[in-house]
């Protein structure tokens, strides 16, 4: 059978998670969830989590500079600390370079992610260097903390729930079609390559949801929520229910797909790498936590559906019908 057949996701838990089952240790949560949870005394959890970028699959060459390539790569692995509710701790940079490229490129590559390493205070503590006879393949690792009375898993969302979001969704798809349709640079397109090229990861409003018990399950965009959500239904199984009209979808987006013709609720759902976390929470806490938290980021939680009893798939609503044929989240198989 090929790979294609089973999915990234089948893969994982068909193929990679079972032959470990016996090897985790019970207080250890190991493969899915956004990042492994080690307990370190009876307060404190380290997190691990690793994601790698491939020249070609996740980036073109041409298309990202070397300093916006050290930020993402950085960045996409605090997203998942994030996910958590945790602190980064450390970092870890493991990179596969063409012989023949510039060492001023390495240059730029690293002062992107020291950028991001010095806005977060996370120091880098290792990694691995060699030659690619293909592409550029980069693999960081971040280790962090957590309070245990603070942990958000995929599987806490519970029936009554409301679900949010921590920003926008859909700008980072919209950089990418920047990038494919070879689009004039002006202010537009240029805050949609920016989502996509330079995400800054939710880690401090990671931590401050996490403080508060009325939220429950947490997870990071990267393939998009009709995917993200997805994980959070099965972990949790739960049903769930998006209000189209209630994606915040930024006024930039719903303007550069206006006029190209793109369809800016497709790109939100399904585009992923936007960053931003999915959250559910208490439906009687949100009023006192979408409040807390508009004064501390001064930015609103965008509210985009409900969980609720039964089966873990998504219905889209608008105007209160459901809509069918949606386009969910990205694959890589
Ligand atoms: P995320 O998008 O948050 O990085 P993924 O969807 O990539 O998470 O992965 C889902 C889960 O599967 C995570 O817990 C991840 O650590 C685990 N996982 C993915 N690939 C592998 C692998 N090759 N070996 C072990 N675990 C894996
Ligand atoms: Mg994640």
């Amino acid at each position: 059978m090929k790979i294609s057949k089973l999915g990234e996701f089948g893969l994982i838990e068909q193929v990679i998670a079972p032959e470990f089952k016996e090897l985790v240790n019970q207080h250890i949560t190991g493969i899915g969830d956004d990042c492994a949870i080690m307990p370190i005394s009876k307060n404190t959890s380290h997190l691990h989590t690793t994601d790698m970028l491939i020249e070609n699959t996740h980036f073109l060459r041409d298309k990202i500079a070397p300093y916006q390539l050290g930020f993402k790569c950085l960045a996409v692995n605090l997203s998942d600390i994030a996910a958590m509710g945790g602190k980064p701790l450390a970092s870890y940079l493991s990179i596969a370079l063409p012989k023949d490229m510039d060492v001023e490129w390495m240059e730029e590559f690293m002062r992107g992610y020291k950028d991001l390493s010095e806005d977060e205070d996370v120091p880098l503590l290792g990694g691995d260097t060699t030659s690619s006879q293909g592409p550029i393949v980069i693999n960081v690792g971040v280790t962090g903390e957590i309070n245990n009375q603070h942990i958000k898993k995929r599987s806490d969302g519970r029936p009554g729930d409301i679900l949010c979001l921590s920003g926008e969704i859909g700008d980072s798809a919209g950089g990418l079609q920047v990038i494919l349709d070879a689009l004039p640079e002006d202010p537009i397109t240029a805050r949609l390559l920016d989502q996509h090229l330079t995400p800054y990861p939710h880690v401090s409003e990671g931590l401050w949801l996490a403080r508060h018990q009325g939220v429950h399950a947490m997870i990071d965009v990267s393939d998009g929520i009709g995917s993200d959500l997805q994980h959070i239904l099965k972990a949790s199984n739960v049903k769930g229910f998006i209000e189209l009209e209630q994606l915040p979808i930024s006024a930039e987006l719903r303007q550069q797909a206006g006029a190209c013709g793109w369809n800016a609720m497709e790109l939100a759902i399904s585009g992923g790498e936007d960053y931003v976390l999915l959250l559910s929470m208490d439906a009687n806490q949100y009023e006192k936590l979408s409040g807390g938290f508009r004064r501390e980021f001064g930015r609103s939680l965008h509210p985009i559906g409900h969980l609720s009893q039964g089966d873990p798939v998504i219905t889209y609503m608008k105007d209160k019908q459901e809509v069918k044929d949606l386009k969910e989240g990205y694959r890589h198989f």
